[in-house]
């Protein structure tokens, strides 16, 4: 029935036995093993035992899963109150991806047991930390605050595995975890897949468990969910013994909570206290700004000053953006990004607004140079909405401009959001392209650093290949792309800033220009478009399908970063999409919504935050108690209804939206198709309570303002709803 656990037990006999050779099993040797010296979250150099657990406290763990029973397993201990740690093999995985999220709802610790499984001593150091990293990836997002745990398969281990471990990202890992109880059968003790080999009773080889725990007194209980034979089965041996043991006076623990593993991981980060603040009126650099300051995924704090815009700022400006960004990295540097000043840099900050009218600059429409309105729309404990506003003159005549920026706990990167209203003049009156947002700010940390890079996303992605970033530099535009995005990296400084749209190009389009006939090309095959000469790799600055700092080449120091949208996007009833292959429409509004990331670049946050993007427009929500809104307004500052694309998603704000029923009750289920969406967040309209009595995932009960941050519009009667953790698969969220 199961031929991994059939062809390892040779090899499993002979490491065993090695491992109970090299641990006479006394006691207080294990405490001698707990490692000294070694910072948090650092693997140790030798195994760590469950023998500084209190007396008749178990740590029972289950290995080589997920399997065909593990769920059923899960919610076993949880109805006994029961929280175990499950060390996985990441090839079980596919296919399991629900088993995950039952596990780590019902409040169990997933641990690292290796992707494949071998006996790592016989690996090269290469090998090992592949195996470690394989399934961290599957892992670490479902793993609340890095406590990484990792058991070696067969507990094989020695000095050089530890060592190549080590010199390895994965030693943010403790380990490798051994176990007190249930590793070697004898005629007092226990191990389950020996029991099965055997055929033995679930009953017989749960009594010499308990014969084992009796005589230990606590420990951590080796078992392997996923096997069984004719005569018993692992799940179904702790259903026979947990109720035995509960009678005995046990208690149970994860290994996580062991002390002398809780002592090696790193701490709990503090929670968000006090959730989002805004400074207002606060002095940055004489620029006056509200500064919304809110903690991230990491719980770091990011801070956001945006400058008012009702009068002049120390640039001759009108403010309307965002002038100093902050956040810290995870070696903890903490990176100050602050608005264009002087020649090279003469945009003052980013996220202002600007359309042209016609190729000359006189005709430029921006938003930081006229003076405009501002106001925070909504200010919750963990969701905040910051508001410009201006009312622009163009030839044609007024268009309103409305931008809001989203601020929430738990999430890296704000969200801006912008609608061009140009119904106070008639249609095909204004003519103009679309760039916003758009402006300069020094994501480098302000190093002054060269470009490496820069790429985009239309219908393809556009990627130079070549550093640094020049017209010389090669490139890339034949993957297919689904999520608008622009995008630009430091490899100097180990920065990148990127916008991100909240919706795919088929729903909404973005890009400008011709360079379209280059899809599927690279530079060593392109198409010379218009205007390019030919010795240049690059296309004319002018037919760039995003702005970035391509005006101002060769300085490739200049950190402008801004959006494309063709002629007609704003006033237009009818304009070309990118690829002059379709019409949309500009008229009376044109709305869109990017996330503004900015992060290290060896930690892909761009990607991550496309990646996000994407799985979330490819899920679908349901409800059971409450409504799906299928539409909504389609931009900021609209009171319109455009329908929803996949039903419930409300692109305006990247949240999902249901209206709750009349007692305020919500239960949704989100399916994430079998991938992983970080921190979904949630807009819970018609919503009257006070403050929601309880949220649950699945059967748990979760804790506010640590698995999840709530802020309620009382204006609105709309509770926005972030959840702290990664989901996937089918999960269900009741609200009452
Ligand atoms: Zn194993």
């Amino acid at each position: 029935m199961d031929n991994h656990i059939r062809a390892s037990i040779p090899l499993l006999i002979t490491l065993i036995a090695a491992c109970a050779a090299r641990d006479p099993g006394d006691e207080d040797g294990a405490r001698e093993e707990a490692p000294g010296g070694l910072g948090p979250s650092a693997l140790s150099t030798g195994p760590i035992k469950g023998t500084s657990l209190p007396a008749q406290k178990l740590a029972l763990t289950f290995d080589d899963g997920p399997g065909d029973r593990t769920s059923e397993l899960s919610a076993y201990l949880k109805s006994r109150g029961i929280r175990a740690t499950f060390f996985i093999n990441g090839k079980n995985v596919p296919g399991r991806q629900n088993t995950l999220t039952a596990l780590t709802s019902d409040g169990h610790l997933l641990a690292n047991h290796t992707q494949n499984h071998p006996s790592l001593p016989s690996l090269t150091d290469a090998q090992i930390v592949s195996e470690l990293d394989q399934t961290d990836v599957i892992l670490a997002p479902l793993v609340p605050a890095n406590r990484l745990l990792f058991r070696a398969p067969y507990f094989a281990w020695d000095s050089r595995v530890a060592g190549a471990i080590q010199a390895s990202a994965m030693n943010k890992y403790v380990g490798p975890i051994d176990a007190d109880i249930g590793s070697t059968l004898t005629a007092t003790a226990a191990a389950d897949w020996d029991c099965w080999n055997r055929n033995y009773t679930n009953a017989r080889c749960g009594d010499l468990y308990l014969e084992e725990v009796a005589a230990r007194g606590r420990g951590i209980v080796l078992m392997h969910d996923p096997y069984g034979s004719a005569n018993g089965n692992t799940v179904d041996m702790v259903k026979y013994m947990v109720p035995k043991l509960e009678a005995l006076g046990y208690t149970f623990a994860r290994v996580d909570e062991v002390p002398a593993v809780a002592a090696l991981l790193p701490p709990d980060p503090p929670p968000p206290s006090g959730g989002i603040t805004i400074g207002l009126a606060e002095s940055v650099d004489g620029y006056v700004s509200d500064v919304y300051r809110w903690r991230d995924a990491s719980g770091r704090e990011r801070s956001a000053a945006m400058v008012r815009n009702e009068a002049a700022d120390p640039s001759g400006a009108f403010g309307g953006y965002l002038r100093r960004f902050t956040y810290v990295k995870a070696n903890g540097a903490v990176v100050t990004a602050t608005g264009g000043s002087g020649t090279n840099n003469t945009f003052p900050g980013w996220g202002y607004t600007v359309t042209h009218q016609t190729s000359e600059e006189t005709n430029t429409i921006s938003s930081r140079k006229q003076p405009g309105t501002r106001r925070i729309v909504f200010q919750g404990p963990h969701h905040a909405l910051h508001e410009y506003r201006w009312t622009a003159q163009y030839l044609g005549g007024p268009v309103a401009i409305t931008v809001h920026w989203l601020f929430a706990t738990g999430r890296d990167n704000p969200l801006w959001s912008a609608t061009f209203d140009s119904s106070a003049s008639p249609p095909n009156a204004v003519y103009a392209d679309n760039r916003s947002p758009s402006g300069q700010i020094g994501w480098d940390g302000d190093a002054g650093s060269v470009v490496a890079g820069v790429g985009w996303g239309d219908r393809y992605k556009f990627r130079t290949t070549s550093s640094p970033e020049s017209f010389s530099s090669s490139w890339t535009y034949s993957a297919a792309n689904k999520v608008p995005h622009v995008w630009m990296w430091s490899t100097q400084t180990d920065t990148e800033m990127g916008a991100v749209q909240t919706q795919d190009w088929q729903r909404r389009d973005a890009g400008y220009g011709w360079l379209y006939s280059n899809w599927g090309r690279t530079s060593s095959n392109k198409l010379i478009t218009a205007g390019t000469p030919s010795s240049q790799t690059m296309p004319v600055s002018w037919n760039w399908t995003y702005q970035l700092n391509q005006f101002e080449l060769p300085d490739n120091r200049n950190k402008r970063l801004a959006w494309g949208m063709n002629y007609g996007a704003i006033g237009q009833t009818s304009y070309p999409a990118y690829g002059d292959d379709r019409t949309l429409s500009g008229y009376p509004y044109q709305s869109h919504s990017v996330y503004m990331v900015m992060g290290a670049k060896t930690a892909n946050t761009v990607t991550a935050q496309l990646t996000q993007v994407e799985r979330t427009i490819a899920a679908r929500l349901t409800a059971t108690r409450g409504t799906v809104r299928t539409s909504g307004p389609g931009g900021v500052g609209r009171s319109d209804a455009v329908a929803f694309s996949p039903a419930g998603y409300d692109s305006v704000y990247g949240t999902w939206t249901i209206a709750a029923n009349a007692s305020s009750g919500v239960t949704m289920s989100l399916d994430t198709r079998s991938v992983s969406i970080n921190r979904p967040m949630f807009r819970v309209t018609s919503y009257r309570l006070s403050v929601p009595a309880t949220i649950k995932l699945g059967a748990a009960t979760l804790t506010k303002d640590v698995d999840y941050f709530a802020s309620l519009d009382t204006t609105t009667q709309t509770l926005w709803l972030t959840l702290n953790r990664a989901v996937t698969g089918v999960v269900t969220l009741t609200i009452n």
